[in-house]
């Protein structure tokens, strides 16, 4: 849920299948490197013998794996990991991840990023078979549903097959079944990030490659669009295309926003777009400046694209507390702002009497800009001219972005120049649609736009946003 009129992480997923009885220590460590995907919650499955053993709790990883926790985390050859943020909806226990999914002929558990678009109707269909749920999120009812579907077959690879040709809408899932087996599935427009990575040990896979590099496995590719892959327990793997639909659509927001910068994703390094995407800005949006500084973090690499094109030299605007992490803890509006101020401070003695250009990712409701451009003037800046490295949001997302109502959207109430006015600034550019496709032309996949000009890849039908959550 938004408190600070920023948009939030999403979930990140990972996965090992190894020798050494190392996974859960390596699904660890590649939770805590995929941290910056979600904060709310986080958990790790493992498999023993034909029993999943599980610890999840809310809160950040290194909270709820405590050194004790650690300690107890069963040796393993097989795990998997979750950590998550949700897009709405209730912040308990029970709807942190993965999901244990106990059937008649075993078990499993599940993890998954994404947001499931049609997962209410898929719920009460499973509710009039008997099927109970504890949680309110899409990813009981996928786990459900493949539990179902394996009870109509002997293989969990098809029971896996049925369930996703049934679902509408974004999802990266990584399964542990009791069958000694770690199944993976990207959606057929491959909407999220999924990677597979290899060690002298076994295979994983991962939201994020940076997740791979924290945990010692060696990137060797992205998951396709609607591929299914199979890791058995002596290491061996099958893959398969089992969903097709008529064009691919990574999420754009990925690239400006949600995924770490020495991440590679579909061919494109994240580090790479934000550089190019600040280089397109300051195409789009050039002006008279003495400095360009980026807005920590996600700032900070298209700050030094801008720079690089205009010629303007870089430098710190802010220092930024790394230590203060989640600003939605707080429970009043007062609290938050303090709290945003302990976060990101300015740095007066490099801004006094400067022209600055400021880069930052987005603009939702414009609350934040407004006090980020408020600081610097207090900070002494002659002039400050924003640049946003994401278009305008003009649509929520129903894919597991956590966009604000649309009616709360500035972009939606508020021409660019009055938006300008709003947050205080002396000018204000959004780089274009076409702009940061061109940014992006690195990206193997065609790119989701929908929050920015409502092309959804796929129909919503009379599917809520709010049904489920990731
Ligand atoms: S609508 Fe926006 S945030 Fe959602 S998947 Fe598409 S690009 Fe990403």
């Amino acid at each position: 849920m938004i408190f600070d009129d920023k948009l939030h992480e999403e979930c990140g997923v990972f996965g090992a299948v190894v020798n050494n009885r190392e996974a859960s220590g390596l699904t660890y460590n590649a939770l805590s490197a995929l941290q910056h995907r979600g904060q709310e919650g986080a958990g790790i499955a493992s498999l023993n013998g034909s029993a999943i053993l599980y610890h999840k709790d809310l809160g950040l990883v290194s909270e709820v794996f405590s050194k004790s926790v650690l300690s107890r985390l069963p040796e393993s050859n097989m795990a998997i990991g979750h950590v998550r943020y949700s897009t709405t909806g209730a912040n308990c226990v029970q709807n942190v991840q993965p999901v244990v999914t106990e059937y008649l002929r075993g078990r499993l558990a599940t993890a998954h990023n994404g947001n499931i678009v049609n997962a209410g109707a898929i719920k009460e269909r499973l509710q009039s078979y008997g099927c109970d749920f504890a949680a309110t999120n899409d990813t009981e009812v996928i786990s459900s549903l493949i539990a179902y579907e394996a009870l109509h077959t002997d293989s969990i690879e098809q029971a896996v097959i049925n369930a996703v040709r049934q679902l509408r809408g974004a999802f990266s899932l990584v399964i542990l079944s009791s069958k000694n087996k770690l199944i993976a599935v990207r959606d057929g427009f491959g909407m999220r990030p999924l990677c597979l990575g290899r060690s002298d040990h076994g295979i994983a896979v991962a939201s994020e490659s940076c997740a791979l590099d924290s945990s010692n496995f060696q990137f060797e590719r992205d998951v396709k669009p609607g591929e299914m892959i199979v890791i058995e327990a002596d290491g061996s793997m099958k893959s398969s295309i089992v969903l097709e639909e008529n064009r691919t659509a990574f999420c754009l927001f990925e690239y400006i926003y949600f995924a770490r910068s020495d991440s590679e994703i579909d061919h494109l390094s994240v580090y790479q777009a934000h550089f190019n995407m600040g280089r397109q800005l300051a195409r789009e949006f050039p002006v008279e400046a003495d400095m360009v500084c980026g807005v920590p973090d996600s700032g900070l690499d298209a700050a030094a694209g801008y720079a690089f094109e205009s010629g303007i030299p870089l430098g710190s605007g802010f220092t930024k507390n790394r230590y203060i992490g989640r600003s939605f803890i707080f429970p009043t509006q007062t609290q938050r702002d303090n709290a945003v101020r302990l976060k990101l401070n300015p740095l007066k003695a490099n801004i006094r009497g400067k022209r600055l250009v400021v880069v930052d990712d987005s603009i939702v409701r414009g609350t934040t800009s407004a006090r980020t451009v408020k600081m610097l003037r207090d900070a002494g800046a002659a002039e400050v001219h924003m640049r946003i490295s994401a278009p305008p949001f003009t649509h929520t997302c129903h894919f597991g972005t956590d966009i604000d109502d649309e009616s709360k959207l500035i972009a939606n109430k508020m021409s660019i120049e009055e938006t300008a006015k709003f947050i205080g600034a002396d000018s204000l550019g959004y780089i274009s649609i076409e702009g940061i496709k061109q940014a992006c032309d690195g990206c193997s996949l065609d790119l989701c736009t929908g929050c920015f000009d409502g092309n959804y890849p796929m129909d919503i039908g009379h599917h809520k946003k709010s049904e489920f959550e990731c």
